[in-house]
Formats: structure tokens, C-alpha cells, sequence
């Protein structure tokens, strides 16, 4: 089959196909290209592979080029870089790979394409389109990739078992690949991954991670973590996450299975957010319902202070996976912490002050937080759906209303400890935490306005029955 080269692509196809053949060096298109270029999806990262110095075709590429490119070389890797328009081009010379047991770095030696396409891990990714005269834009498809493209197939090209024990990475490819495409995973490949999941092991946390995200972001995650679960990966490489999977059924009364739960929470969210961390904030919101689950005979299943205990949780699950220990880590942990408020907010009278608090207590993150919760509804029952999404419907337009009147978001106090201090002439001390707090507290209660004069008159209050004396009148 003749690939359907598109016209930005025949120039530079054009230009490698010229260079290599002056070097008389065999050129390909090869990977991940090739198959997202198929599937009409968007590429940006384009895999040469020649047979011969890939670094030395790189250079006079980049020669030919205008304005000509940089070239950044690996030499350990053997490979060179160049940017061209939004194109990132990397060249290799084709290798042929031998593992050890107790690694996934291989031995490399130089090879032919065929060899080449051996060592990658799926047929759809081994696919290579020939840029040289004679047969240019040839699909070269050793292990009927293209069948498989059509079949929405992840299937290994040679013995799955060898090649997920070789790099164990390949099994997190697979399962994430599944979940982006939409494709099948071929059963003997499926059931090897369940077979070799133990060499995962040896896999680099941060690469693993690479892959949770990618599953994370896709359309519809549940695909990749269902299937990490039916594995085995999932207990290997997240332990916690696969603690929420099974319904335990005392008295007769079951609690809903948590693990399916999650999973439909996180699909909801990814038709309302791209967001990563929001993304992360729906997977991690019932992280902490295995160890509070308690069985009581009048009240059945509870899972008291699952927000709280998950809230602590998030730290220890994030420096476990690598990702970032900073504000996005923040942000996750908070959005967890708050996830159960809005909801409890509706089991009672709705309050100026429980929505004044709502607000404060979430600030930036007031929309990401009712964004979760309505991702939160699940229940089978349509009925009792349509009730909560109304409920959630008004929270917000509370929530707009209060925010409206009192401008709680991002909420700065009116009167700052500095200004306590300057105002009775005290140094840093627990009388200055105590009015401050009161300040707080009778601002989301209502009981005084969100303004300055109104808590610099309740300062002068509570300073006085501390028995403080105002030494100035503090400075706005
Ligand atoms: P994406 O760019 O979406 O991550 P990709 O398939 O293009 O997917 P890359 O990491 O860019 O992945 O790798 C490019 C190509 O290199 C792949 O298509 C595949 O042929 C090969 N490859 C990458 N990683 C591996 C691996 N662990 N084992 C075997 N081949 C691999
Ligand atoms: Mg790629």
C-alpha cells in the first residue's frame, strides 16, 4: 500500500528522500508517525529511520533546510533532533536490540530495517514508509499492521511474553494505547501482560507515570484503568487505587463498589475538563474510602472522613508516583478535602453563612470543586440523578448570589494581623490570632459586612474586652 503523502509533508519527505539517497543511506518513515498520520490523527513527532548514520543524515537534512535547523545530538543514543515548522524529526540509524534479564536497556547494534521493526512493541507502531527511489511512499508492514489499524488491534509483533519481559514498559504502552485508540488488546497479548506483570518492577516510577497521565487524559480513562486492574498491573504500580475495587455485604447490605465508582466520576469529568489535576482530583476523591469504611447496624456502610483522610493521603500518593510535589499537588488536595461540602451543604437549610464559608474555604477553586461534584452524581436511579444535578444547580446560583454580594473569593481580611499590632501596640501574640479569628468568624456568619470599617469597629470591640487599648488608629 502507497501511503497518501499530504502536500505540507512532500517537501520535507522530498528533501530526506534526496539526502539519503546522495549518502546512500536506506531512509523511513517509521512509529508513531506513520499510525497517527493513518488514524488521522495529529502528529507532531516524526521517527527517521535510515540504514547507516542517522546523526550524519540529520546533519546535511538540516544543510538543505531553510532557515536551516538546529541540531541537537545524542551521541550516546545515537540519534539527532531538528525542529522544521511545528515538525520535531528525530533520525536513527536502524538497530537490532538484545535484553538482559535484569534490564530494560538493551544491547544495540546496528541492523537492518527488518530488525529495526522487530524490536518495536506493537504491529501498528512498526510501520514504516519508504522516503527512497524506487518504491517512495511504500507502506512497509512486516506484521500486517495495517489489518490491525482497521481491526482497532494492540497486538505485539513478535512472542508477547519475550517482548513485555524485555521492557516491561511495553505493558503500560499497551493499555494506554488501548484506552487513546479506542483499540482492542489482542487476547494472547492481553493475557501475556497478566502473565509478565511482575516485571514491572524494574520499570522506572516516573515512566510508568508518564503513562497514567497520558490514560488519564484521554476521553474515556476507564478503558486503561479497568484494564490495569484486570492485569493485575494496577495493584503494582497503585496500590491505593485498586484498594477501591469490590463490595464487601454484611446483613445483607452492600456499599457500592468505589474502584466503578471513581472510574465513572473521572469519565464524567473529562466531558466537563481537559485539566490534568482536576482530572487527578476526580480519580483521588475516594481515595481514603477502604480505610474508613465501618458497618453499622442502623446506619449501614459509612465512610466518615473520607475527604480528610484523603486529603492527607494525596502527598504520600504523589511523591509515591513522581508527580509534582507543588501547587498542582495543592490544588489536588484541596479539591479532595472539599469534595463532601457542597453535597452536605444540601442536606440541610441552605445558609447565607454555609455558602459564605463554601466560598471562602474553596476561594479560586470554587468552580473546579462543583465541576467534581456534579461528576460526583452516579446513581442508576434517574430520578434521584435529576434531584441532586437540581441541588448542585442551586448551590451555584447561591454561590453566585453570595459571591455577588460579599466578594469571598480569594478573601483577604479586611484587617491584617499587622494592623491588629499597630493598632494596640502588641507584638505578635495570641490575642492578635484571637481577634483576627472573631474578625473571620462574624464575617461569614453575617453578622458584620466583608469591609474594612465595619471590622475595624469589631477589632476596637474585641481589643477592649481583651482589655487592649488602642494606641493609634491603624492605617488602611
Ligand atoms: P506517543 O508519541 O503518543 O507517546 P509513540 O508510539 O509515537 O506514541 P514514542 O515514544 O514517540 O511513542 O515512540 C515512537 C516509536 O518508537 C513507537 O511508535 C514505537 O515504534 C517505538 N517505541 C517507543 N517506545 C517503545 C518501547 N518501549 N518498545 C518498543 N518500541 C518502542
Ligand atoms: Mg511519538
Amino acid at each position: 500500500m502507497i501511503f497518501n503523502i499530504q502536500p505540507h509533508e512532500r517537501a520535507i519527505f522530498s528533501i530526506i528522500s534526496q539526502t539519503a539517497a546522495e549518502l546512500n543511506v536506506p531512509a523511513y518513515v517509521v512509529g508513531g508517525y506513520v499510525r497517527d498520520r493513518l488514524l488521522a490523527r495529529p502528529s507532531k513527532d516524526m521517527d527517521i529511520v535510515c540504514v547507516g548514520d542517522g546523526i550524519v543524515l540529520a546533519k546535511s537534512v538540516a544543510d538543505k533546510l531553510r532557515p536551516i535547523p538546529r541540531v541537537v545530538v545524542y551521541k550516546r543514543f545515537g540519534t539527532a533532533m531538528l525542529k522544521h515548522h511545528d515538525l520535531e524529526i528525530e533520525f536513527v540509524g536502524a538497530r537490532k536490540e538484545s535484553y538482559r534479564h535484569d534490564s530494560r536497556k538493551p544491547e544495540v547494534e546496528a541492523g537492518s530495517l527488518e530488525d529495526d521493526q522487530n524490536r518495536r512493541d506493537f504491529t501498528i507502531n512498526a510501520l514504516a514508509v519508504s522516503l527512497n527511489d524506487g518504491n517512495f511512499g511504500m507502506i512497509v508492514d512486516p506484521f500486517n499492521g495495517l489489518q490491525h489499524l482497521e481491526e482497532k488491534l494492540i497486538k505485539t509483533p513478535l512472542e508477547p511474553d519475550k517482548t513485555f519481559s524485555d521492557d516491561p514498559l511495553r505493558m503500560m504502552r499497551a493499555i494506554r494505547f488501548a484506552t487513546q485508540l479506542n483499540f482492542k488488546i489482542d487476547d494472547e497479548t492481553l493475557i501475556s501482560i497478566g502473565k509478565e506483570r511482575e516485571r514491572i518492577n524494574i520499570i522506572s516510577k516516573e515512566r510508568i507515570t508518564t503513562e497514567l497521565n497520558k490514560i488519564i487524559l484521554s476521553s474515556k480513562p476507564s478503558v486503561g484503568f479497568k484494564l490495569l486492574q484486570t492485569t493485575g498491573l494496577l495493584k503494582l504500580v497503585f496500590p491505593e487505587l485498586a484498594a477501591l475495587k469490590g463490595v464487601e455485604i454484611k446483613n445483607g447490605v452492600g456499599h457500592k463498589d468505589n474502584f466503578f465508582h471513581t472510574l465513572k466520576v473521572l469519565d464524567n469529568i473529562c466531558q466537563t475538563t481537559d485539566d490534568l489535576w482536576l482530572r487527578w482530583a476526580a480519580l483521588l476523591h475516594d481515595i481514603a474510602k477502604p480505610p474508613t469504611k465501618r458497618f453499622h447496624a442502623e446506619l449501614g456502610w459509612t465512610f466518615h472522613g473520607h475527604d480528610a483522610l484523603g486529603a492527607t493521603m494525596v502527598p504520600r500518593i504523589f511523591t509515591h508516583l513522581r508527580l509534582p510535589m507543588d501547587h498542582k499537588m495543592k490544588y489536588v488536595q484541596k479539591i479532595v478535602a472539599l469534595h463532601m461540602r457542597p453535597i452536605n451543604l444540601t442536606k440541610g437549610e441552605i445558609t447565607d453563612s454555609g455558602i459564605r464559608r463554601l466560598l471562602f474555604e474553596a476561594g479560586e477553586e470554587v468552580d473546579d470543586l462543583m465541576l467534581l461534584c456534579e461528576a460526583d452524581i452516579t446513581s442508576r436511579n434517574e430520578d434521584k440523578i435529576q434531584r441532586y444535578y437540581d441541588n448542585m444547580k442551586f448551590i451555584r446560583k447561591r454561590l453566585e448570589e453570595v459571591e455577588e454580594k460579599d466578594r469571598l473569593r480569594n478573601w483577604q481580611p479586611p484587617i491584617t494581623g499587622e494592623m491588629i499590632m499597630e493598632t494596640f501596640g502588641i507584638p505578635p501574640s495570641r490575642p492578635v490570632g484571637e481577634i483576627k479569628n472573631a474578625i473571620r468568624e462574624a464575617i461569614l456568619e453575617g453578622e458584620i459586612a466583608n469591609e474594612y470599617h465595619a471590622a475595624h469597629q469589631l477589632m476596637l470591640e474585641k481589643g477592649s474586652a481583651l482589655g487592649l487599648e488602642a494606641k493609634t488608629l491603624a492605617s488602611k
